[in-house]
Formats: C-alpha cells, sequence, structure tokens
C-alpha cells in the first residue's frame, strides 16, 4: 500500500494533491490511500466542506510505510517517522531541499504554480477521467497557491489546466470561489484589531529607532475600512505599551496589488519624509494608500533604513 502524502502543517494543495495522485495511482491499478499529516487549515476546511469531499486520515507516523511525498520534499517538512519509511516517489513543484535516499526513487519536479496542476495534467494526458469533485478540489488548490493566478509562481499551464477544471466542476465564476476561500482563511472579521496588527508583526531597529511592521493580507480591503479608526488607537496603544518609536501596518490587498498604510509615530512628519519616494494617496489621517506595494521586506523596510540610518 502507497500512503500518498503532503507536508506538515498541510494546505489545500498538500491534501488535494494527496487526493488526486492516489486516485491516479488506484486508475493505474495501483494500491494507494491519501493522507494528511496535519489538521486542515482553515481555507481547506471550507474547501472540502464546500464541494462534499472526504478528507484523507491523519497519518501521524510514517514508520514501516511506503510513501509518495507530494507538494514537498524538504525533510524537515516530511511526516514524522519518515527516516523509518520508505519513500518511493516524490511528486513536487519547489527546490531541492535536500533529501537522501538509499535507494533510487521516482521524483517529479516541475516550476508551476501548484502539485495539483502537474496530477491534472497527468490525468489528462491518460484520459483518466476527472469527476466533479476532484475538478473543483484540484481547480481550488491552484487557486490557493497561485493566489488566485497573481502570485509570479504561476504560469500558463496553471492557468490552462484550472481553465479546464472549472467546465468539469461547472464553476463559472472561479475568481469569486477564489475570494471566498481566502476570506475563509483570514477570517479578518472574527479579529480583534490587535490581532490583526500582531498575527504578522516585525520588529525593526535602525539606529536607536525601534520600528514595527505588521501586515495583513486581504482579498477584499472593504472588509477592514470600517475599522482603520480602531486599528490606528489600537496602534497607538501598542506603540506606547511596548515602546516602540513608530509602528507602521500593512494592510495589502493581494487582488489590486497595492496596501493602505497606516502610522503610529513620535513625530508625526517620519512617516511621509521615510516614504516620500513612493507614490502613495491620502485616503485620510494617518492613513495612505499605496499602489503596487505589498512587501514588507523589499518595499517598506528600505526606505526606513535609508531615512533613520542603518
Ligand atoms: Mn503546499
Ligand atoms: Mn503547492
Amino acid at each position: 500500500m502507497l500512503y500518498v502524502i503532503g507536508h506538515k502543517k498541510p494546505d489545500t494543495d498538500s491534501i488535494v494533491a494527496a487526493i488526486a495522485y492516489a486516485k491516479f495511482k488506484q486508475m493505474l491499478g495501483i494500491e494507494a490511500k491519501p493522507c494528511r499529516a496535519g489538521e486542515l487549515n482553515l481555507e481547506t476546511k471550507y474547501v472540502m466542506k464546500k464541494f462534499n469531499a472526504k478528507v484523507p486520515d491523519l497519518l501521524e507516523d510514517a514508520t514501516g510505510k511506503e510513501l509518495v511525498l507530494v507538494d514537498h520534499n524538504e525533510p524537515s517538512q516530511i511526516i514524522d517517522g519518515y527516516e523509518k519509511a520508505k519513500i518511493r516517489e516524490i511528486i513536487d513543484h519547489h527546490r531541492l531541499g535536500g533529501l537522501v535516499t538509499s535507494e533510487p526513487i521516482f521524483v517529479y519536479i516541475e516550476p508551476v504554480g501548484s502539485t495539483s496542476t502537474i496530477i491534472a495534467s497527468w490525468f489528462k494526458e491518460k484520459e483518466f477521467e476527472i469527476d466533479k469533485v476532484l475538478a473543483s478540489l484540484m481547480l481550488s488548490a491552484i487557486l490557493s497557491d497561485t493566489v488566485i493566478f497573481r502570485s509570479p509562481t504561476c504560469t500558463d499551464k496553471d492557468k490552462k489546466i484550472a481553465k479546464e477544471l472549472a467546465v468539469i466542476a461547472g464553476i463559472e465564476d472561479v475568481e469569486k470561489l477564489g475570494i471566498e476561500m481566502f476570506k475563509a482563511k483570514s477570517k479578518l472579521a472574527e479579529k480583534s484589531a490587535r490581532e490583526i496588527i500582531l498575527t504578522d508583526f516585525k520588529e525593526y531597529t535602525f539606529k536607536t529607532i525601534k520600528v514595527g511592521i505588521g501586515q495583513v493580507e486581504t482579498v477584499d480591503l472593504s472588509e477592514l475600512k470600517p475599522r482603520i479608526e480602531e486599528i490606528l488607537q489600537e496602534m497607538d496603544s501598542i506603540r506606547t505599551e511596548k515602546g516602540y518609536n513608530m509602528l507602521v501596518m500593512m494592510l495589502t490587498d493581494i487582488l489590486k496589488q497595492g496596501s493602505l498604510l497606516l502610522y503610529s509615530a513620535e513625530k508625526g512628519e517620519w512617516f511621509v519624509n521615510a516614504f516620500s519616494k513612493i507614490k502613495m494617496e491620502r485616503k485620510g489621517d494617518r492613513v495612505f494608500y499605496a499602489p503596487g506595494i505589498m512587501s514588507r521586506k523589499k518595499q517598506i523596510v528600505p526606505p526606513l533604513a535609508e531615512f533613520f540610518g542603518k
């Protein structure tokens, strides 16, 4: 029996690729079972429920099993006990991450947007039937991994396969499905302002200036717009409480590809001066919209380092 399994902390692609590839193996007459290496995230839960799909069983330890790894190959991401298992195959779309095996194995890695893209293309090649549920799942996995076709990792092949899967699944508005999935994942509406600020928060020191930068990604900024005042007030509290000189918050719209930037600072002019070279539109007191600004590391930190001095 082959146990087909994705990475720890599974995402939608890891779960769906395991289901799809186990099915593919079965159609080739090989005994295979899809498994998962951990709890489903909120997005995957939403997808599985929406399409009434069976959730793969949890495999806690791989000792003694024959494994097919999908959607990963880095040792740190592989299920516990894999050293005492036999890894037979790897189907993936990530870089090689240093796994060593005792025997030759089948490895297929293609730089496309999702593992599900690869497996769907194999169903097509073999002219194996893809049922409606499986098509819906594989489409969802592609949408998830490619951030609804926006990620730089998304290829023409992903788009083409997704289109074909959408037809089989009978899903007309693919974008809408993607947005629903990302909303289910972030559950922003249920989070407090403090959680929104601190969930993905990093701290930087420029000379003597301590800056905290938070980021939240959304597919629909209108979800957050009514809460901007509340978020600003909470930023003020956190800044005083934790002794930051400045806090910046990025509310990033991954579909429109831009961010609302909010700040709380000891000196009001810091923000405007530090980001004087960035195209921004004032949206309110301490609120700017910056089109094209998506990356804290590449676009927000460098101007601050430049302004305050490294
Ligand atoms: Mn993954
Ligand atoms: Mn993936």
